[in-house]
């Protein structure tokens, strides 16, 4: 292992959010841009990323590890410690004048903080405590920040950390135990799950200190519980953790002190030979059974060249992310289940046409659908119909009979929407219902043309539907609206 020791702070900076980008709960901007003077501010490359807020905002994070050190070796990461990289460490001193140079320069509003493990992971996590607390504390950094929590460390430090942090992150990494195991071998289920399961308790005890602090004057008696069971098992058994920092004792003078953005988690696709059936049924149970803000789904990408995993010559698995981020918005906003949208017999999303109308195309019986009086839940399953959408429907016609032209204007993705849908009991004129019709339509012209197909209606003939039958270039980012 090559460890530098001299560095300066500039090129720590630039290996260390190199060493970063492979976490996918942040996306870097990878754009650099100077102020020529006539404009505000500068865009820099190194260690920016992009993420979004609870309320939908837009917010650029300093995305870095403390350190690109490691004594685990799981072998899809470039940090292993089997691999000859040049290694080094920031200070917690040199994170705090990074991040608050940089947000005094407007390049960030906030820091996403993660590490290689370091000695081990409670001094890791130490680490990043120190960290953290140095900036809220001596600092006085009011920005966002979002830490990892460190499979395997101390859970007093993790409880600690939390209360300095906005949100914090444990990655799940593999959906199955078995894939940890041979992949990430230094990781269990157990270790990753159990700060999880700690983190989403000092959420709920925060909350219960709130509310019993708002109902009755009191703050609620803390004691122990550490209830870590596994993906499936729900928290029935939650009372507070014991610990709590002591500057934040009293939740009414910090009002959601405790990990307020909440956490959330990453997956790594197509490094193990796991299905999206079971992708997206541990994303519902996390979402379930840990209260998780976010599941992230990360597309392998081989950067070790380890012939144990899959290669990635052709690029990594974009779109199959792409599908699972759209079946993930499908979960949390529009109502549906993991096993609404697949099965142990369909276990994997259909690549040329996004899960929702997949799902619409199987259950065409439940269609056509009535603008003017279907309700909410039936309003969301209608393919190109999202959330917002419905709510102005619901709110319009109240008022008026909606017609097409109506709902088009309200958001309505017609060229999706117009074979499921009725208005005032008239369907569109190209409305037929019929699956073979439906789906040579919504397959768009990219799909067509790498596939060859000149004509609609012969994606059966040509199992265009069978996924190792992909050959084309994936789609590049997820943008879940109107899915
Ligand atoms: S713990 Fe694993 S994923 Fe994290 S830096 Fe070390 S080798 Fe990489």
């Amino acid at each position: 292992m090559l460890i530098k020791e001299d560095l300066d702070i500039k090129e720590k900076l630039k290996i260390l959010s190199d060493s970063a980008k492979y976490d996918a709960a942040c996306t870097s901007s990878g754009s650099s841009r100077d102020n020529s003077g006539a404009g505000v501010g500068n865009t820099v490359s190194s260690g920016i990323c992009h993420s979004f807020a609870a309320d939908g905002r837009c917010i650029s994070l300093l995305k870095i590890l403390f350190t690109n050190e490691c004594i685990f070796d799981c072998r899809y990461c470039m940090n292993r410690r089997s691999n000859d990289v040049l290694r080094t460490s920031f200070t917690p001193e040199e994170v705090c004048t990074l991040t608050m140079e940089f947000y005094r320069r407007n390049y960030i509003e906030g820091l996403f903080l993660s590490s290689g493990i370091v000695v081990s992971p409670t001094h890791t996590m130490q680490l990043l405590l120190e960290t953290v607390r140095m900036l809220r504390l001596v600092y006085h950094f009011n920005g966002y920040i979002h830490v990892k929590g460190i499979p395997g460390a101390d859970p007093s430090v993790i409880e600690e950390t939390g209360w300095y942090a906005d949100r914090m992150s444990v990655n799940l990494e593999l959906a199955t135990a078995d894939a940890l195991k041979s992949i990430a071998p230094n990781k269990s289920r157990k270790s990753i799950l159990t700060p999880m399961r700690q983190i989403q308790l000092g959420i709920r005890r925060n909350e219960q200190l709130i509310a019993d602090s708002l109902f009755s004057g009191h703050i609620a008696d803390c004691s122990a519980s550490h209830d870590i069971g596994a993906v499936n098992s729900p928290a029935t058994d939650y009372r507070p953790l014991p610990v709590m920092h002591p500057q934040m004792r009293d939740p009414r003078s910090s009002p959601n002190a405790y990990v307020p953005a909440g956490q959330s988690t990453q997956m790594i696709i197509g490094a193990a030979p796991e299905t999206d059936y079971q992708l997206v049924t541990i994303a519902e149970a996390l979402y379930r059974n840990y209260n998780l803000k976010r599941v992230f789904y990360s597309a392998f990408v081989n950067v070790n060249n380890d012939s144990a995993l899959p290669s990635t010559e052709d690029g990594p698995p974009l779109l199959r992310e792409h599908r699972l981020y759209q079946a993930d918005w499908l979960l949390r906003f529009y109502g549906f289940t993991a096993a609404e949208l697949l099965s142990e017999a369909h276990p994997n999303f259909n690549t040329f046409i996004d899960p929702k109308c997949d799902w619409a195309l199987q259950h065409l019986g439940d269609f056509p659908v009535e603008i003017n009086t279907a309700p909410k839940s039936r309003l969301l399953r209608i393919p190109g119909v999202g959330p917002r959408s419905v709510e102005r429907i619901l709110k319009a016609r109240r008022h008026a009979r909606l017609t097409f032209s109506d709902i088009a204007r309200m958001g309505v993705v017609m060229k999706r929407a117009r074979y499921f849908i009725t208005c005032d009991g008239k369907t569109d004129e190209l409305f037929r219902q019929d699956e073979d019709y439906i789906v040579s339509q919504l397959m768009d012209a990219e799909h067509r043309h790498a596939l060859q197909i000149s004509q609609n209606g012969l994606y059966r003939q040509l199992s265009l539907f069978d996924d190792n039958n992909e050959n084309y270039a994936p789609l590049a980012a997820p943008i879940c609206n109107n899915v």
